[in-house]
């Protein structure tokens, strides 16, 4: 999300600043002032060359700094050679710098561009003009400084609600969908072991019944805190649905999901309470293989957890890839097979 608004925002900047530019270029040429129509040139190259940079490499945080350096710094150079007209441009470029770099770097460049101004002093006509310009521009940049920091604010918020668990703080099934599909292309690309353990608290509906629903999700909460404490920071923890959880796990090798799932089952029985007692939870594990696409490991998770519930949950039973068969008559055996919900 924040990614596509950046890239928006260099672009529509970029094609702003061309379009805003190009006639006074034009113009400068054609009333012979050269320097400032060579000026205008070198700022629409690198404007150009900024947002090509931002479209093919995807590298919005560098295109953005750029982007504000080039416009205020060409801004600078323009007032510097035509003069007092040339302050003008520095207005939107000094707003603008807010939505493509971070707030802090934002207010460096602004200052630097009005103190340079302020020390070669040409671009001035009178101190009174000078001083005015200073004052007007530190009054832009706080102004837009609070509006960029209140809109960065709302759309890290707007990130977070469209990708997490309001009541567990896990992030929710949309996201869990991107990042299993990122672990199958990374597989692919760099061979990086992953390990999907899916986990459902046992008899859970009893908490609910005997205790009530805000003491079943004070449970949820209790357990979702206790996984997020005991996994490592590359692990990333999801709610699957009600009361079940997922966790994808990047670097972990097959040989080594046994121990890793024993020990959060184990954490969970011993360390998980509720008013009726100890909760416990039945966990089934799938490391990815070659070959496999985010249904085809999400099913072999499924499938052994179901089979960890009908073992007398409280245990893991982890399911390796069986191969998949081709009967004499042609039809195809799936290797997982579906737990009923
Ligand atoms: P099993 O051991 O077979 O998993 O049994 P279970 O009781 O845990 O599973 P079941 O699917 O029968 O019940 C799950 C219950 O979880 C039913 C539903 O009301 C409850 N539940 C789902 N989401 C929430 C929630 O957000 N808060 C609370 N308090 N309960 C929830
Ligand atoms: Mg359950
Ligand atoms: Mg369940």
């Amino acid at each position: 999300m924040r990614h596509d608004f950046q890239l928006s925002i260099i672009t529509l900047l970029g094609a702003c600043a061309v379009f805003g530019i190009t006639p006074f270029a034009i113009f400068r040429f054609a009333t012979g002032n050269l320097v400032a129509a060579i000026v205008d040139l070198l700022i629409l190259a690198s404007i150009c060359v900024t947002v090509t940079y931002a479209w093919r490499t995807g590298d919005n945080r560098r295109s953005g700094f750029f982007l504000a350096l080039c416009t205020c710094a060409g801004g600078t150079a323009v007032a510097t050679v035509v003069g007092g007209v040339g302050l003008f441009w520095l207005y939107p470029a000094m707003v603008t710098n807010f939505f493509l770099t971070l707030p802090i770097i934002a207010v460096a460049i602004n200052g630097l561009a009005v103190a340079g101004l302020m020390l070669h002093g040409q671009a001035f006509e009178s101190s009174e003009q000078m001083l005015s310009f200073a004052t007007t521009c530190v009054v832009v940049s706080a102004c837009a400084y609070i509006f960029a920091r209140r809109n960065q604010h709302q759309r890290e918020r707007l990130e977070r609600l469209a990708t997490h668990d309001p009541l567990t703080g896990a992030k929710n099934r949309r996201a869990m969908e991107e990042d299993m599909q990122a672990a199958v292309a990374g597989f692919e690309r760099n061979d990086m072991p992953h390990v999907l353990i899916l986990f459902d608290l046992d008899h859970f509906k009893r908490i609910n019944d005997q205790f009530g629903h805000r003491q079943g999700d004070a449970t949820l909460m209790e357990c979702a805190n206790l996984i997020q404490r005991y996994i490592r920071r590359t692990d990333t923890m999801y709610r699957f649905g009600g009361e079940e959880f997922v966790l994808i796990m990047p670097g972990v090798q097959e040989t080594g999901t046994r121990a890793v799932a024993e020990n959060l089952r184990h954490k969970l029985a011993t360390e998980l309470r509720c008013p009726g007692g100890r909760v416990t939870a039945s966990f089934g594990v799938a490391s990815l293989y070659a070959g496999d696409d985010v249904d085809s490991w999400m099913a072999r998770a499924d499938s052994a957890l179901y089979e960890a519930k009908a073992s007398g949950r409280n245990c893991v039973v982890i399911r390796e890839r069986v191969p998949v068969t081709a009967p004499e008559n042609g039809t195809v055996a799936s290797p997982a097979s579906p737990r009923p919900t």
